[in-house]
């Protein structure tokens, strides 16, 4: 009888089933949005919480999102402690924006400030890092062991994956990146999982190829009237394939904290 699978791995499983594109973004989007809920229902009142969102910050991205998530106190509460801190570190004394606020400008910090080298107890930190991006970059590392623990058990894991479209550019890079480094799998599957990677990455581009000429042969009057063959939304699948979902860092930008 086989055995029901883990609960860390049962999301991958489940996304990879549901063949909607990279298993990897599509979970990292889940974790964004709950990490995000979670702060606002449970953590926006720790003192201690709050205090870890002065001193590391929150990044353009996030601050926004939460905005949007609807819970305008606990906002209004974050916002204010990030106004306190940037007040209290000296809002004229540096641009935070200028080497890229959180997500977006993760390769910022004091060396990044115009090639000027400023010693890092003078820099307040506000702005440049954030407290959401740090637990998101946490799950997904854990998120990849765990891959490479369902790829390292079954043959059956591997024979889907390897069939399936589960992967953008960005994750198909870090994840044939990491088959060097992990100690989960057996060295004859290093390179097992790299050919696998490839091949998903080389079948998905050579489909969406396809997609978008026809997606640009059906605005030509004569192919008005024929079938999309499923091509409608071929510009967004090909950009979320080439670069990961829209505000999502490229993995492979990350540095380790
Ligand atoms: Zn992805
Ligand atoms: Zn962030």
């Amino acid at each position: 009888m086989r055995r029901a699978p883990s609960l860390d791995k049962l999301p991958i499983l489940d996304a990879l089933n549901a063949a909607r594109g990279c298993i990897f973004c599509e979970l990292e989007a889940d974790d964004e949005r709950r990490i995000i809920e979670d702060y606002l229902r449970e953590s926006v009142m720790d003192p201690e919480h709050r205090s870890e969102i002065e001193t590391v910050g929150l990044c353009n991205s996030h601050v926004y999102q939460m905005l949007a998530a609807g819970d305008v106190l606990g906002s209004a509460i974050t916002i204010g402690a990030l106004l306190r801190a940037g007040i209290n570190a000296g809002l004229c004394g540096h641009d935070p924006y200028a080497t890229g606020a959180g997500r977006r400008g993760r390769l910022g910090g004091p060396r990044a400030l115009g090639g000027l080298r400023v010693p890092a107890e003078a820099m307040p930190r506000f702005g440049q890092s954030c407290v959401f991006c740090r637990a998101l970059e946490a799950r997904a590392r854990r998120r990849t062991d765990t891959f490479m623990r369902l790829y390292a058990e079954s043959d059956e894991f591997r024979r889907e994956f390897a069939a399936s479209r589960a992967l953008c550019v960005p994750h198909g890079r870090q994840l044939a990146a990491s088959a060097a480094t992990t100690r989960v799998l057996r060295p004859e599957l290093h390179s097992a999982l790299v050919d696998d990677v490839t091949g998903v990455l080389n079948t998905t581009a050579a489909e969406l190829g396809l997609k978008l000429d026809w997606f640009i042969q059906k605005h030509d009057y004569r192919y008005h009237d024929s079938d999309w063959n499923g091509s409608q939304d071929a510009p967004w699948e090909a950009a979320r394939f080439l670069l990961g979902r829209a505000g999502a860092v490229n993995p492979a930008q990350v540095p380790e904290v």
